[in-house]
């Protein structure tokens, strides 16, 4: 394993925050894996499955059986890391503007696009490593000003090139499940497997370029753009919800180390017998058929259905009693499906997302993800 530091510039002189980065395996050796931990930084799941996996890493490693490589950034935030209000963290938001620590990676197809343009062939392999090279580029070339966008850029730089990328946060209150593109459904079926996913959510695009979609899109946005040319889908990228934010244990963490762990050797990463692959939990549904459940108004939320439960329309998930006048107000679904996530706050102000159920028909469109 080799560590390295890199530098984020801080909020303030004197401040500096670095981003811890373990590499296994033969550098340059292929195929690539990334996996990061906590982006949102207090989601605590992922952080403590990398340091499950770097163990599981290291011995590998002595055994002689990591084949491709692996980069593995165990805390991706330590910027919201360091964001404390009042005792509590404020790991989602960057506090200085609001923005999500996940959204607004730079869009790197035009500038991509512009570079390749002319130089890709017949051959698959070749405009691969020309797509690569080009975005690596493109990445070192984006704006960066603000702490939160030098970190964007850096972790993005590390990504990009990547076969493989693994993006582990975790929901309030949540079963395992998933996020990835379409077309990459088939390739993390496994994964979703090795997990126990109850839900896949499944987009071409989600809208606001969250970090996962940053690293595979541009692909499938160059297939369109030259069509004539063979371009693979060469950077499979998801991001993977280890339950709720208060699933933290050692047995959990090494389990789900396990199956990212099962899932690299299934994709040639790491050395070894091909793993078994359970049976899956769940189908794969479009994130335009996941609906949010919001609170209608202020009040105590008392939920009637717990997560990873299969609720059918018109079926009251949760209900809202105003303490002020005693009104009770019942909160329902419209969709069949597998209620995913919900909420920890047992508080709601109007408007509040309490839960989200993973239906199978789309019934919304433009931006797909919570803010
Ligand atoms: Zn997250």
């Amino acid at each position: 394993m080799r560590t390295m530091n890199l530098p984020l510039p801080g909020h303030a002189p004197g401040l500096q925050a670095a981003l811890t980065v373990h590499r296994f395996g033969e550098a340059g050796a292929r195929p690539r894996a990334y996996v990061q931990g906590a982006l949102h930084a207090d989601e605590i799941p992922g952080m403590l499955a990398a340091h499950h996996l770097r163990g599981r890493l290291e011995r590998l490693e002595a055994e002689g059986r990591i084949r491709g490589e692996v980069v593995l950034v165990p805390f991706a935030n330590p910027l919201g890391l360091s964001q404390r209000v009042l005792g509590g963290m404020v790991g989602r938001f960057d506090l200085a503007d609001g923005a999500n620590f996940n959204r607004h990676y730079p869009d790197l197809v035009e500038t991509v696009a512009a570079a390749v343009a002319g130089r890709l062939t017949d051959d698959e392999t070749r405009n691969r490593d020309v797509i690569r090279t080009a975005l690596k580029d493109a990445v070192a070339a984006s704006d960066a000003t603000t702490p939160a966008e030098h970190l964007k850029r850096t972790l993005l730089s590390l990504a990009i090139d990547a076969d493989i990328v693994l993006d582990l946060h975790c929901d309030s209150e949540a079963a395992m499940h998933l996020y990835t593109l379409t077309p990459q459904a088939e390739d993390f079926a496994p994964l979703a497997a090795l997990l126990g996913c109850q839900a896949v959510l499944l987009a071409t695009e989600s809208g606001d370029e969250p970090f996962d979609e940053a690293c595979s899109t541009p692909w499938l946005r160059l297939r369109e753009r030259f069509p004539d040319k063979p371009i693979p889908l060469a950077c499979l990228a998801t991001t993977v919800e280890l339950r709720g934010q208060a699933d933290v244990s050692h047995e959990l963490a090494a389990a789900d180390a396990e199956a990212l762990v099962a899932f690299l050797t299934l994709r040639g990463v790491i050395e070894g017998p091909a793993p078994t692959i359970p049976p899956a939990r769940c189908e794969p549904t479009p994130l335009a058929g996941s609906e949010p459940l919001f609170a209608p108004l202020a009040g105590m939320v008392v939920f009637h259905r717990g997560v990873g439960e299969r609720v059918a329309a018109g079926d009251m998930i949760a209900e809202i009693v105003c303490p002020e006048t005693g009104a009770v107000a019942p909160v329902t679904t419209r969709s069949d499906g597998v209620l995913f996530a919900r909420s920890a706050s047992r508080f709601a102000h109007p408007g509040k997302r309490l839960g989200k159920i993973a239906g199978k028909d789309p019934t919304r469109a433009g931006k797909l993800l919570s803010p």
